[in-house]
């Protein structure tokens, strides 16, 4: 399904990200508004507006790939866990956050501040260098 949401432009480039990993079904990169740093955004590439709408296979293999990029994300920053959630309330296109935090309720959305593009840069490295060491 096509859509011309956030996300998909940001797929196609036509929006800059802090993209973290890329493969050709998922794409991750930093939130821009962290509720720590190193908070990641991981979606399919294919547009599905709502989590439970996406074929199982997908879904499955998305699933698997938060998985995959939890351990680099806690070992670039240094978290106790790597938090997750999905809402989607403001953006409609599938996305799992993957929020490192080091205490309840940290997660919670009312904790998102907008992060200096230095230290989201800098932090996109740090991530890079753990997924490509994983
Ligand atoms: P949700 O839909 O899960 O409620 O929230 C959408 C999330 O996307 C928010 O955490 C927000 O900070 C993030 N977000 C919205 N627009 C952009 C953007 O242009 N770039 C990035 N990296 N994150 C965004």
């Amino acid at each position: 399904m096509k859509s011309d949401d956030i996300f998909c432009k940001i797929v196609a480039g036509e929006i800059p990200s802090y993209k973290v990993y890329e493969d050709n079904d998922f794409f991750a990169f930093l939130d821009i508004n962290p509720v720590n740093p190193g908070h990641t955004l991981l979606i399919p590439k294919e547009h599905y507006k709502y989590l439970f709408d996406m074929p199982n296979e997908l879904y499955s293999a998305l699933w698997l790939k938060a998985k995959d990029l939890a351990p680099a994300i806690q070992r670039a920053t240094g978290a106790k866990r790597i938090g997750v959630v999905v809402e989607g309330f403001a953006v409609l296109h599938v996305h799992i956050h993957l929020a490192p935090i080091n205490s309840p309720r940290e997660l919670d959305s009312t904790n998102q501040k907008p992060a200096n593009p230095e230290d989201l840069a800098e932090m996109t490295k740090k991530i890079k260098t753990e997924i490509a060491a994983s």
